[in-house]
């Protein structure tokens, strides 16, 4: 359930409360693929009133994301109102390369701490692997050994949550069976092309916060037309991109849709003070024809060599 506080422009914002005790914001500002990261940054925190901002070491905008809230800071907000995530990248994920890339990604982004630190993906690859990889550049890791310094960062204060993406009900299982510190968050590609119902359930019974990542269809899935999505907006004199940010909300899930325009990050957060009627938001549910956008093939598949030869191999054959 979500909880409401009001800013102190009178503004209500939603949060979800995570296991840890801390509130995520439920609606953040993605930034994979941002042209003007420290832009976008600035006017989502201080013109939109975004709170939570979704990067990562992978992104290659860490330096910029830093200096957009290094820039909102100055203009007044509090560090500690911001809840920032990041992403151990793949070429990370051995036990003593955990640390070092935290301090890399603090250091981009001038912060002391991290609210959120999420295993990227769950695939090991060697430094430079080629795109798809070659044989013997993606493996599976060590994931006690990874796990726990994970678990140690948290101790050390130097990040307040950790969690995982891009999992499946088996991985999330094997996670759960060897951690001390439970995964705070999950998060997972999820729009109404990609409900990943069988994910949210699997969380939800571990008490295991989601976050719903490309809930706009990202580049390449434009649900912004969708004949569903429309019909809904205009019946509710709503936007497209806001009715699908609202129904990732009223799944309980927080979201992080991103922009490069300063119109767009505003509307996109426009989302708190209205709800999706239920007939309409079942209506959004029951849209067919549902597909991964973000399947991890161009990353991780190497057809001949493997160990992962196919799309179904990197999601444990789980639908
Ligand atoms: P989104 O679903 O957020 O879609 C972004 C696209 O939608 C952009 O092309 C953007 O264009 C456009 N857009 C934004 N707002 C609107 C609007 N109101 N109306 C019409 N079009 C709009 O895709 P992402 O894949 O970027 O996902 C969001 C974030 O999730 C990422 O930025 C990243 O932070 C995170 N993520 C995490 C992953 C993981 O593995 N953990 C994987 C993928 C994403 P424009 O910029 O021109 O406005």
């Amino acid at each position: 359930m979500a909880q409401i506080t009001i800013d102190p422009q009178g503004e209500k914002i939603e949060s979800f409360a995570l296991l840890s005790g801390h509130k995520i914001h439920a609606i953040g500002l993605g930034t994979w693929r941002a042209h003007n990261a420290r832009d976008s940054v600035y006017t989502a925190i201080v013109e939109a009133g975004y709170r939570h901002v979704d990067t990562a070491a992978e992104y290659g905008v860490q330096d910029e994301v830093g200096h957009g809230i290094k820039a909102a800071i100055h203009a007044g907000v509090e560090r500690s109102a911001l809840f920032v995530t990041s992403k151990l990248w793949c070429s990370d994920l051995s036990r003593e390369r955990v640390r070092p890339a935290l301090m890399k990604t603090l250091n981009e982004l001038q912060l002391g701490y991290l609210d959120l630190y999420l295993i990227h993906w769950p695939f090991r690859l060697k430094d430079g692997a080629s795109r798809p990889p070659k044989a013997g550049e993606v493996s599976d890791f060590d994931w006690e050994g990874v796990w726990r310094e994970m678990e140690k960062l948290v101790k050390d204060k130097l990040v307040r949550d950790i969690g995982v993406c891009n999992f499946t009900v088996k991985k999330l299982k094997r996670l759960l069976d060897i951690a001390q510190i439970m995964p705070s968050v999950c998060q997972m590609e999820m729009h109404p092309g990609w409900r990943n119902e069988k994910m949210l359930e699997a969380c939800k019974k571990n008490n295991i916060h989601v976050t719903a990542y490309s809930p706009l269809g990202s580049r390449e899935l434009d649900l912004i037309h969708h004949p569903v999505v429309e019909r809904v907006a205009g019946k509710l004199n709503k936007t497209p991109g806001q009715v699908l940010v609202r129904w990732a909300i009223q799944r309980g899930t927080s979201t992080i849709p991103k922009s490069d325009h300063s119109e767009r990050i505003k509307e996109n957060i426009k989302v708190f003070s209205w709800e999706i009627p239920e007939l309409d938001f079942q209506a959004i549910c029951d849209i067919p024809d549902q597909m991964r956008v973000l399947d991890g093939e161009e990353l991780f598949v190497n057809k001949s060599d493997g160990p992962y030869k196919s799309v179904e191999d990197i999601w444990d054959h789980q639908i």
